[in-house]
């Protein structure tokens, strides 16, 4: 068994183990920004109802008071009927009262039209307040989720970082530079697995007889592809690292 290619093994699982909640750390922000953009987005459709309410309910006012105006023009011309001289005077004065009847009708048309849209507009705005609330909730909830798993990977971060400290002087350091130069290079990962003969990185078949010497498992070898450092999956002491979790 090769100690510094266990060790390097090791270093590798640690460092992508690192690299994951590094990565759901960064997320985290970014999904409470999109949480709290969707509860802004609800807040302001909800504004946008109300304000549509408010005006409707102005314009109904501003119809009532027009009918009420109306109402006292056709009480003064009712009067005037009792005291009208001439029968041109009279038909003149009906004709009035019949006119303001006419306007007044069509302002209460109005006044129902406003009305309807008033009882569709107040059920809109419910939704919407149930809308907003659930995009607070949704925020606070998941907020306090990704607050918890954060402070979970940030303790898990700490502690492989001093695995991975207590690591380091244990390997060889030109070992270790090797690795890291390596790691650099290919994306972040060093060494492949080789699982019946093919590199667990790139994918491609190893030649036999390099094969069989990597399950003799006596000297560090490299992937001719990727160039990555290769251990053989069958091998006891690789066993457990190459398994995912
Ligand atoms: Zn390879």
């Amino acid at each position: 068994m090769q100690e510094p290619l266990q060790l390097l093994i090791e270093l590798q699982e640690i460092e992508r183990k690192i690299k994951i909640l590094a990565e759901d750390k960064a997320r985290a922000p970014k999904e409470i920004a999109a949480l709290e953009e969707k509860k802004r987005e609800a807040e302001t459709r909800l504004e946008e109802k109300k304000v549509v309410l408010e005006s409707a309910m102005k314009s109904r006012r501003d119809l009532e008071r027009e009918v009420e105006d109306l109402e006292g023009r056709k009480a003064k011309s009712k009067q005037k009927l009792l005291e009208v001289k001439s029968n041109k005077e009279y038909q003149a004065t009906l004709k009035e009262i019949d006119d303001i009847g006419e306007l007044v009708r069509g302002r209460e048309d109005k006044i129902i039209e406003q009305m309807e849209s008033a009882d569709a507009l107040d059920s809109q705005i419910r939704e919407h307040k149930l809308l907003v609330a659930e995009a607070i909730k949704k925020l606070e909830e998941e907020g306090a989720q990704l607050e918890k798993e954060a402070k979970k990977a940030d303790s898990l971060m700490l502690i492989l970082e001093e695995q991975m400290e207590q690591l380091k002087p244990k390997i060889p350091s030109d070992l270790l530079k090797k690795y890291q130069f390596l790691r650099d290079k290919r994306a972040g990962v060093a060494l492949a697995p080789v699982q019946s003969g093919t590199c667990g990185v790139c994918h491609m078949s190893l030649p036999p007889q390099l094969f069989i010497d990597l399950q003799r498992n006596e000297t560090m070898m490299n992937c001719p592809n990727c160039l990555r450092i290769i251990y053989w999956t069958g091998h006891e002491a690789y066993k457990q690292s190459s398994q995912p979790e």
